[in-house]
């Protein structure tokens, strides 16, 4: 259990980050979610999710291509909680094309948000985590981290650059009672995903049913999309005092991808 604990996840109001946050508040952490959306839909998820656990839920709206926001998000997540005891980078966008035709703005954004953010983060937060000689912190990376496909030039470069800030920051507080691990899904049908198949589609040219058999779930040697069930159930795993010996990982939820 977290009771006790607080958890700070950047990019929680959908998808991924949203079943994170949902499984640290279930396992009785306070939570600060992070990330864009419709006002409204927010605040419902914000007190579902605090009715849900019975635990403190609060919303912080940082742009995470804004290093300013993401120091502010961590001194008010500290202020409210006492301290930030787990951080979770989950926060990425995606955008598909070949590098010849590689909007620079989208290299940047991709660049700053899946990996950039991370850095700033984790800056502002391993210093209570060390003082109070226990932390989490878990990197959504991916299994773009470790291997490449074609038209995500800026996706893969972020997330191999985010599995190699991991090994450097595990390091760095190794001996603090700080374990730093990534963790690397493979495909997860959440909107990001959604939203990449019209582009590889046209980047193939191949139409979007073939998109998803023959390119997404070919990947997958298990032919299945990951449960985001699944990603949120090895996050609070490695929150626990049970993984206290696991730091500087990069743990596979691929269903065998990367295994090939
Ligand atoms: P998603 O699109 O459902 O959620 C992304 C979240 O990030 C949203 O809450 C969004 O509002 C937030 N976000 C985007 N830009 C932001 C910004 N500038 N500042 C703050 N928040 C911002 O995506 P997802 O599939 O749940 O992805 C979550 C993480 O998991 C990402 O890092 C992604 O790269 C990684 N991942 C996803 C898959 C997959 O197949 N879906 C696979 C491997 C890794």
């Amino acid at each position: 259990m977290l009771t006790g604990k607080s958890a700070l996840i950047t990019g929680s109001t959908s998808g991924i980050g949203r079943g994170i946050a949902q499984a640290l508040a279930d396992q009785g952490a306070n939570v600060m979610i992070n990330g864009f959306g419709d006002a409204a839909e927010i605040e419902d998820l914000r007190q579902s999710l605090s009715r849900r656990s019975g635990t403190t839920v609060l919303y912080a709206p940082a742009d995470m291509t804004r290093p300013a926001e993401i120091a502010a998000m961590v001194a008010q997540a500290e202020a409210a909680f006492g301290g930030v005891d787990i951080l979770v980078n989950n926060a990425g966008i995606q955008f598909v094309s070949p590098i010849e035709d590689f909007p620079g703005d989208k290299w940047d954004a991709i660049l700053a948000i899946n990996l950039s953010s991370a850095f700033h983060t984790t800056k502002h937060a391993l210093g209570g985590m060390k003082s109070r000689g226990w932390g989490r912190i878990v990197n959504l990376a991916s299994a773009h981290s470790l291997v490449a496909s074609p038209y995500k030039a800026a996706y893969v470069a972020a997330k191999h650059g985010l599995a190699g800030l991991t090994k450097t920051v595990a390091l760095e507080c190794a001996e603090e009672g700080v374990t730093v691990n990534a963790v690397s899904p493979g495909y997860v049908l959440t909107p990001l995903v959604e939203a990449q198949i019209p582009d590889t589609a046209a980047a193939r040219g191949i139409s979007e049913e073939a998109v998803k058999r023959d390119v997404i779930l070919a990947a997958q040697p298990t032919k299945k999309f990951v449960g985001i069930e699944e990603v949120a159930a090895t996050v609070a795993f490695l929150c626990s005092d049970a993984a206290a010996g696991i730091t500087g990982s990069n743990i596979s939820i691929d269903g065998g991808w990367t295994a090939k």
